[in-house]
């Protein structure tokens, strides 16, 4: 039988890819839903395509516009973010693929695995928002998630066969393109110079979280909950080339690293076949032309907000929700020319000491929280206009 997927988010760099792999293997998998935000017509490009049997557009206002575009054809059209959640559900979906960006995709996660469907998650935010709950929420139905980031699948893949508990793991990271930036230059740089990610092709937003340390450090908190480790257990490395795409070491000293071309159709795949891989087709990995693999410690100087994704983590209750939802308004206010760069860290500093600290929080609590923290972020980056 087919594995049959509903892709939140299919319109995305995640999404595409996904279904990259969907058309090399049409006997293998098969598509039940597709979800945009408001690419509508991409969206109705792949519901042609593919034939799922719904379609959610998150952005209500061009729900008539596709559900005309597709009155000829047997897909049902929802609209808005609480269809993300619903269609996961039903009986006719076996995984859910999260390729959501940000927030929006948490709640789409927990109603996945309380309706006990396999996660394929490249969502991370869900994990950095409420990772405790939606683990917790996964453990008690048995239901495997497994991740698509690169570099959670590298560890993932270290793991396999494996009895023992890992002693620590090793998060790799290019260093962005930042890597070699002076401090003082940091401050005015253009959105075309960040949205140059040196190894990578992504969304907007993770490719800004890349180049501020933001995404490294969403990655320790997502590591945290993927695989039960404390934050003193998951270290980061600056690897500029990006060919190990993370590693364990083990109680005896020993190191086990995944290794390979970036390139996310790989982690994307193994997600969806988990546990057996598959060709791909894809570049392979040349060792004689790839002769230097060179490591750094992060410099947590010019790039703080990593050590801000670790304090947070170590201080828990709502602070990581209250950090991403702050990021979240200060990156697309970045993006679209309204504050330096630099002031991505004031916004989210900002408002980590000015939203109320909840020690132990409900999903109802998170969505609050979310809201707050967004509102404090968007009167910080006001003042701070240029
Ligand atoms: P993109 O921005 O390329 O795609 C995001 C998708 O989500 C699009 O389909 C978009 O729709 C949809 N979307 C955006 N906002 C909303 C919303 N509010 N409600 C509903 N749908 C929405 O992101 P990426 O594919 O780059 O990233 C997706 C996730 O995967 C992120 O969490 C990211 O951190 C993670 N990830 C991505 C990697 C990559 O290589 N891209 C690598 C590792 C992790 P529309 O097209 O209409 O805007
Ligand atoms: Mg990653």
């Amino acid at each position: 039988m087919k594995q049959r997927l509903a892709l939140l988010g299919s319109t995305g760099s995640i999404g595409c890819q996904t279904l990259d792999i969907v058309r090399r293997r049409p006997e293998e998998f098969e598509v039940t839903t597709l979800t945009a935000g408001s690419r509508w017509e991409a969206l109705v490009a792949q519901a042609r395509e593919f034939q799922p049997d719904s379609v959610v557009i998150a952005d209500e206002r061009y729900y008539e516009r596709v559900r005309e575009a597709l009155a000829s054809e047997p897909i049902k059209v929802y609209a808005g973010s609480e269809a993300l959640s619903q269609v996961v559900t039903g009986g006719e979906v076996d995984t859910v693929v999260n390729a959501l960006v940000g927030y929006a995709g948490m709640l789409p996660s927990l109603s996945a695995v309380k309706a006990s469907k396999r996660l394929a998650l490249a969502n991370k935010e869900s994990l950095v928002v409420a990772g405790e709950h939606i683990m917790r929420e996964a453990a008690e139905r048995n239901v495997p998630i497994l991740p698509i980031d690169s570099e959670h699948s590298a560890i993932f893949q270290c793991l396999a066969g494996e009895v023992s508990a890992p002693r620590r793991v090793i998060v790799t990271a290019s260093g962005g393109p930042f890597l070699r930036t002076p401090a003082e230059e940091l401050k005015n740089v253009t959105v075309e110079q960040a949205l140059a990610h040196p190894n990578w092709s992504m969304g907007a937003k993770i490719t800004i979280d890349s180049s501020t340390l933001v995404n490294k450090g969403f990655e320790v908190i997502e590591a945290k909950w993927l695989f039960g480790l404390k934050p003193e257990q998951i270290d980061v490395l600056v690897h500029p080339q990006s060919i190990i795409h993370s590693m364990v070491e083990f109680e005896d000293g020993a190191i086990k690293a995944q290794l390979g071309t970036p390139d996310m159709h790989l982690p994307i795949q193994y997600a969806l076949r988990f546990p057996e891989r598959g060709e791909l087709g894809e570049e392979r990995l040349d060792f004689s032309k790839c002769a230097n693999l060179t490591f750094e410690a992060p410099d947590l100087v010019r790039f703080p907000l990593l050590q801000t994704a670790y304090d947070c983590l170590r201080k828990g209750g709502n602070s990581c929700c209250v950090m991403n939802g702050s990021n979240e308004v200060a990156v697309a206010a970045f993006l679209r020319g309204e504050i330096k760069y630099i002031d991505i860290q004031s916004v989210i500093m900002g408002t980590l000491e000015k939203a109320q600290f909840v020690a132990n929080p409900t999903i109802d609590d998170y969505a609050a929280s979310n809201e707050e923290s967004r509102r404090i972020a968007r009167e910080i980056a006001q003042r701070l206009r240029k």
